[in-house]
């Protein structure tokens, strides 16, 4: 009787685990699993969005990640930017509750505080998600996941071989606090874009060039080397900068080790630019720290090996695609020095017209489906591509409408009853 019971209470909890299986699960909401999550569920699939903070938003709200670039053509996420307030720039107070009713509108189910563990497998087919939820683990089942978690958590515990960092020394693009400064006098609110305006006319500080000033801090040593620029954007709110300019080299966003370095070190980094600009900009004299992001700011982890890939040739030529799912991309290939300060070679050229700057290409579908892992996709800053290519596409409103080609081919895919690999690319209407 004992035995029975036992079973019964077993059978019980299994069964509460595993809960009704979805046609889409789209891990991570960041802009590319708000656009998965939004283009799968408004073509009438089942779908639900697992987040594991409390905020849908990724870097863009959790990371306070402000400049919004949108450097492609794609009309629906250029409708759900507009709608959720990531237009131009990221509106972090509300854009992730926006996001959370345009979900809901378009018939999504979200889950915040919904951490995915890995996925389930049959074969090599991804069928479904392990969830650590606040409640304890649970199994989630779908026809088809995407995997927009920025660092490719599923993709990676599914098999799916994957590269890190650059060609030669394995380095990444280095992680970032971007952090918000008040208590300024807005009428001198200042303002400095690139590494190339701090050593031009355009950001002198009584006189002189906001980078040698920057440069005579970090001799003195009241600034480590690797920040070299110190970059101020005007926030939405008009007595607000949004600061990016902190930098840490050789640290790998996919290990929390190196997380956790890299988390404080960027925030004693704040403090110290913070102290920088009360001693050297006009009405800056009581500037202090207005938000702190609730994560270290990460550029770049896994690249996944996918059915295609966006080299670093397509987006030099402007290599257009019969599959395109996000077409006429032209952000330039902006890489972050892995290696020392400010940005790495080339970028220079890039803002001023050389060799760097892109031509507009097009994001082929077969960059976000795995080479041997059926059932699954993926989207946003872990698609397949190389290090230079992901530098220009990896930007939130491309990452976006990667994600609204992912979340349109899964729900294809299901309307059909064929793997995600089978869909064409060609009929998913995204371009209307
Ligand atoms: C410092 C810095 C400056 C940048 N500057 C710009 C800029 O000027 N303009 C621009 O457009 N872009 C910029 N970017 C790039 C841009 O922010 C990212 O490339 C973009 O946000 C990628 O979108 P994503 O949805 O792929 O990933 P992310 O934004 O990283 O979102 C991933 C989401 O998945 C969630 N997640 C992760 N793991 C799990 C899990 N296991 N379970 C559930 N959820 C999970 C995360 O919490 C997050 O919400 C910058 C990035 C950084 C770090």
């Amino acid at each position: 009787m004992k035995t029975l019971t036992f079973v019964a209470c077993v059978a019980a909890v299994v069964a509460s685990a595993i809960l009704p299986a979805f046609d889409v699960i789209v891990a991570g909401g960041g802009p590319a699993g708000i656009g998965a999550g939004y283009a799968a569920a408004a073509r009438g699939a089942k779908t639900l969005v697992l987040e594991k903070s409390g905020r849908l938003g990724g870097m863009g709200v959790s990371a306070l990640v402000s400049p919004f670039s949108f450097c492609t053509v794609s009309p629906i996420a250029k409708d759900i930017a507009k709608r959720i307030g990531f237009e131009h720039s990221v509106d972090f107070h509300l854009a992730d509750v926006r996001a959370y009713d345009l979900l809901r509108e378009a018939g999504a189910d979200v889950m915040l505080h919904a951490d995915v563990l890995g996925p389930v497998m049959e074969g090599s087919r991804v069928t479904g998600v392990r969830v650590q939820c606040a409640e304890g683990e649970r199994t989630f089942r779908a026809k088809v996941v995407i995997d927009a978690t920025g660092n490719g958590v599923v993709a990676a515990a599914a098999g799916v071989p994957y590269e890190e960092g650059r060609s030669g020394d394995g380095l990444v693009q280095p992680m970032s606090i971007m952090f918000t400064v008040g208590g300024f006098d807005p009428a001198r609110r200042f303002r400095c874009y690139s590494e190339e305006d701090a050593r031009s006319k355009r950001c002198l500080v009584d006189g002189r060039k906001w980078e040698d000033i920057v440069q005579d801090e970090i001799k003195a040593g009241r600034l480590p080397p690797e920040v070299g620029v110190i970059r101020l954007y005007p926030g939405r709110e008009k007595g607000l900068n949004v600061v990016n300019a902190t930098q840490v080299n050789g640290l790998f966003g996919s290990r929390s080790a190196d997380l956790t370095k890299a988390e404080i070190a960027a925030r004693k980094q704040a403090a110290q630019i913070v102290d920088v600009l009360r001693r050297h900009l006009p009405g800056y004299e009581n500037a202090c720290i207005a938000e702190m992001p609730a994560v270290v700011g990460v550029r770049e982890t896994r690249r996944f090996e996918g059915v295609d890939r966006l080299t670093t040739e397509d987006v030099l030529s402007g290599r257009t695609r019969e599959d395109a799912i996000a077409r006429r991309c032209s952000f330039v290939i902006d890489i972050h020095n892995p290696a020392g300060a400010g940005q790495a070679d080339g970028h220079d050229k890039a803002v001023t017209g050389g060799a760097r700057r892109v031509k507009p290409y097009d994001i082929p579908y077969g960059a976000l489906v795995p080479k041997k892992v059926d059932g699954l996709l993926f989207c946003g800053r872990c698609l397949s591509a190389s290090h230079e290519a992901l530098a220009s596409c990896r930007v939130m409103g491309n990452a976006m409408a990667t994600g609204v080609g992912a979340g349109a081919a899964a729900a294809q895919a299901v309307k059909e009853g064929i793997d995600v690999r089978a869909v064409d690319a060609r009929k998913l209407n995204l371009f209307k």
